[in-house]
């Protein structure tokens, strides 16, 4: 089992001062001014605790220009009909060689206005549970997604416009070389995988993806939609965490 890190308790209760504001205000459409103040509050506590270091910052040697090529090409595809209408290419945002690639659908409205990737209510949400088991964006993850196009409305990707878009990802996968991945919801799970079988299914599972051990979980929407599924995501992050620990020091 791994060891548990100076400041683990901390995290367990902003945790659950999550947990307590998604019961008493995020299950609705608009979060209550109360409930913000409680999910800063967790933020605040999350932020202080201490990251685990990721393998390398800079990734591997010509990691950087390959990603931004990549990146140049994903800003002017046209290769399925999202091109039409979105406002950016949302391509991903995070470290070479993270600990953990979190991999979600696609982006919705605020990600499409602003070209990042969870950026929302639900990418909020995000990062305070990764910080919760040690992770960021900003030291030692990455966040891409499925498609790296807003489907209009918010809608479900189409197949087609997976398969256009999963090369861009792939070689995401290849460059960033993660330890393990994160798939956030029941369509990148199902992409990834090349399955139908259903989010609860495939989350209890382990898998892998070209030798790297993924985990799948519910999409951090779900969360704020439902919040029965908070207590199985929690537990599908510990075993996130299981498949990483011993890969970084603590910083
Ligand atoms: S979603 Fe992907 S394949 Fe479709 S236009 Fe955007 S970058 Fe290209």
């Amino acid at each position: 089992m791994a060891e548990e890190v100076p400041g683990r308790a901390e995290l367990l209760d902003a945790l659950s001062v999550i947990e307590d504001a998604l019961s008493s205000g995020l299950a609705l459409s608009r979060p209550c001014p109360a409930t913000l103040d409680a999910l800063d509050a967790a933020d605040a506590e999350a932020r202080a605790a201490p990251a685990i270091a990721a393998s390398a910052s800079s990734g591997p040697a010509g990691f950087a220009p390959r990603l931004k090529e990549l990146e140049v090409r994903a800003l002017s595809c046209t290769a399925c009909r999202l091109a039409s209408t979105r406002l950016h290419v949302v391509f991903g945002e995070g470290v070479a060689q993270p600990l953990v690639l979190v991999v979600g659908e696609g982006p919705g409205a605020e990600e499409d206005n602003q070209g990042l990737p969870f950026v929302g209510a639900s990418g909020k949400l995000l990062d305070k549970m990764l910080a919760a088991i040690g992770l960021s964006r900003r030291e030692n993850c990455y966040i891409a997604n499925i498609v790296k196009c807003r489907p209009p409305g918010n809608r479900e990707p189409q197949p087609d416009e997976r398969a256009a878009c999963m090369p861009y990802l792939r070689e995401q996968i290849r460059l960033l070389a993660p330890k393990a991945i994160l798939c956030a919801g029941r369509t990148a799970a199902q992409t990834l995988l090349d399955t139908t079988e259903g989010i609860n299914r495939l989350r209890l599972k382990p898998h892998e993806l070209e030798g790297i051990p993924l985990v799948a979980t519910f999409h951090p929407s779900a969360l704020l939609r439902d919040e029965t599924l908070k207590r199985p995501a929690w537990e599908d992050l510990k075993v996130l965490r299981t498949l990483f620990a011993g890969a970084g020091g603590v910083s």
